[in-house]
């Protein structure tokens, strides 16, 4: 039996991750600063662990005998484009934190292997229309805010420390991910949850606050199966980083559309200021699919199982108060 450990698996992928390592047959052990918060973890063992700290990074890889067989490093301060662009400092200074303790402790324990995940941050911005870039093409590297600047260097790291300590390092730098399960309020949200809540909450006839104008293009992949990619990609030889999007581009415009049409109600859509990330996104999947992956599920299955979802949330929730109506800082938009 394989033993991985999985960092952030308090957080929305990592939680889906565990579960389909639980699948294949792995011994899990989930590290975060705070456990899940929608369902309970599916971990085999789960320790609350502050990862910025190097003696935590430690003692998330100790085992009574023998180690670690794969980490999967997915632990990280972030959110949706309002917490990118109000928490710059804090996100440079957590996460370079987190992956240089994490990746140095591990190299040290002599583990063979590594995932980073990365994001599509770390590509510049793009003019709609644009050819897709490949992944060498980050370089010149000019990505669009700071948090896109640490994941480019903490690809570096892991892709230095792979090379020093002969360690099979694989890095997926991810397109906006969604899904059950990921965090739909509270000013840390992406677009497509921040949208699924504003619809969930909004009256028929009703009115929602959508940040820019809608034009920006974007690929948003259900959280099923960015897992699988994630797996495949570190079960394979590819080395150096690797693109794991959905094909499906779309505008945000069109995001919310599928979103309204799913809720079945009349909704206007109001465009406002607010900080929408980069104009456009188009990215190589070549290397993702050359072991295999390829997305199950298109937009309007992925939003058809998350709305639903994140409907139950604000029911259960129950009224929006007052003084948070309309004030979310995550209307929509999201770089990663
Ligand atoms: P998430 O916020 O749900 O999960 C991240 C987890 O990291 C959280 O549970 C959080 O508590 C944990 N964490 C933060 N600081 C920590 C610390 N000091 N010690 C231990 N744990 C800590 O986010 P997610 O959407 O599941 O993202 C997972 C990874 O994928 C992140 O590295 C993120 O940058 C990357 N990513 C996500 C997307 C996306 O669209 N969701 C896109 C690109 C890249």
């Amino acid at each position: 039996m394989r033993r991985a450990l999985v960092c952030g698996a308090g957080g929305f992928i990592a939680s889906h991750l565990v579960r389909r390592l639980k699948q294949e047959g792995h011994w899990v052990r989930g590290a975060d600063i705070k456990v899940p918060e929608f369902a309970p973890t599916a971990a085999d063992d789960f320790r609350v662990l502050d990862l910025r700290n190097r003696d935590a990074c430690e003692a998330a890889l100790s085992l009574d005998s023998g180690s670690f067989d794969v980490v999967y490093q997915l632990a990280a301060d972030m959110g949706g484009m309002g917490f990118i662009h109000s928490a710059e400092s804090e996100i440079m200074r957590n996460n370079a934190l987190i992956n240089l303790n994490m990746i140095d402790a591990a190299a040290r324990k002599g583990l063979r292997r590594y995932f980073f995940s990365s994001s599509v941050c770390i590509y510049r911005d793009m003019r709609p229309g644009e050819p897709e870039l490949k992944e060498e093409e980050a370089y010149p590297a000019l990505p669009d805010n700071e948090y896109g600047w640490e994941k480019l260097y903490a690809e570096r790291v892991a892709m230095a420390y792979g090379r020093k300590y002969g360690m099979e390092v694989r890095i997926a730098r991810f397109q906006n991910c969604y899904g059950p399960e990921g965090t739909w309020t509270g000013g840390r949200e992406k677009a497509p949850a921040a949208i699924c809540r504003k619809v969930a909450e909004a009256a028929e006839g009703g009115t929602i606050e959508v940040w820019g104008d809608g034009k920006a293009i974007r690929s948003y992949t259900y959280v099923e199966d960015m897992v699988d990619g994630i797996y495949r990609l570190t079960a394979s030889s590819l080395t150096g980083p690797t693109n794991i999007g959905s094909p499906e581009y779309v505008s945000v415009a069109q995001l919310v559309q599928t979103v309204v049409e799913m809720a079945g109600k009349a909704i206007q859509i109001r465009y406002v200021e607010g900080p929408v990330g980069v104009q456009s996104r188009n990215f190589s999947n070549e290397r993702i699919y050359s072991v295999g992956w390829r997305p199950r599920y298109s937009l309007r299955d992925g939003i058809a199982r998350t709305y639903p979802w994140v409907h139950e949330q604000v029911e259960a929730r129950g009224p929006t108060p007052r003084s948070s109506l309309g004030a979310s800082p995550a209307s929509t938009s999201s770089t990663r």
